[in-house]
């Protein structure tokens, strides 16, 4: 094969490294946040589960001060039954009780409510609690490792940049200039020919340029979409 054309095929290559290098450069960082908000998540739901138990057992709390209050109501009703005269007065006095002790009822109902949640969030934070310092420490395991993933890859970034930067002094300016070009309008600026046709765009080369092509005639370019081709004899 010829030379130049191997040089830019090589170029090409080392491109396409540094290209894949660099997305992932781009992509990781946003991974390792990703795992930063579930850290942060997972601290969160913890402690919400801890307030919401807070807020629930002041809510029981209030609820029982209620019952107590109702109770008090109905003790005093039972004086006032003892000290009645009238039958009209001893009649509103049965319906006042009557009322505070369904009140009463329905109040211990609400505080039955309250401690089935409480009693499920309980069960929540202990099921937590034992594995919550395990998953905060997988997930920082997993932000270092990303980490070490960036140092590395930078590297290797310096040290593709710096084999182009050898290899492209190989190659003759204009044709580096053409190949830039290429690239920059097409992504890749070289296309391997499969039978007749370019790899680059998939349209079929007409048939002078092919049997040039097949004859080594050096640095020929598809006329569709301008690529470097490449032929590599069977
Ligand atoms: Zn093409």
């Amino acid at each position: 094969m010829d030379s130049d054309i191997q040089l830019l095929l090589q170029l090409q290559e080392l491109d396409q490294h540094i290209s894949n290098t660099e997305k992932l450069l781009d992509q990781i960082p946003r991974e390792i946040e990703k795992l930063k908000k579930q850290k942060e998540d997972l601290i969160y739901r913890f402690e919400k589960i801890h307030t919401d138990l807070k807020r629930l057992e002041a809510l029981k709390r209030e609820k029982e001060l209620d019952i107590q209050t109702y109770e008090d109501r109905i003790l005093k009703i039972q004086d006032a039954l003892d000290k009645v005269r009238t039958n009209e007065e001893y009649k509103a006095l049965l319906r006042e009780k009557a009322q505070a002790e369904e009140a009463i009822m329905e109040i211990e109902d609400e505080i039955l409510a309250i401690m089935e949640d409480i009693e499920a969030l309980q069960k929540e934070e202990e099921k937590l609690k034992e594995s919550i310092e395990e998953e905060k420490e997988k997930i920082q395991e997993k932000i270092e490792d990303k980490e070490k993933e960036i140092e590395q890859l930078r590297q290797k970034l310096e040290e593709l940049k710096d084999k182009r930067e050898t290899l492209i002094k190989q190659i003759k300016a204009p044709l580096l200039s053409k190949y830039e070009m290429i690239k920059k309008k097409r992504g890749t600026a070289l296309a391997v020919v499969d039978s007749d046709t370019c790899t680059g765009c998939y349209l079929i080369i007409p048939p002078k340029i092919y049997s040039s092509l097949v004859k080594g005639e050096k640095l020929l370019t598809c006329p569709h979409c301008g690529r470097f081709l490449v032929y590599e004899p069977k």
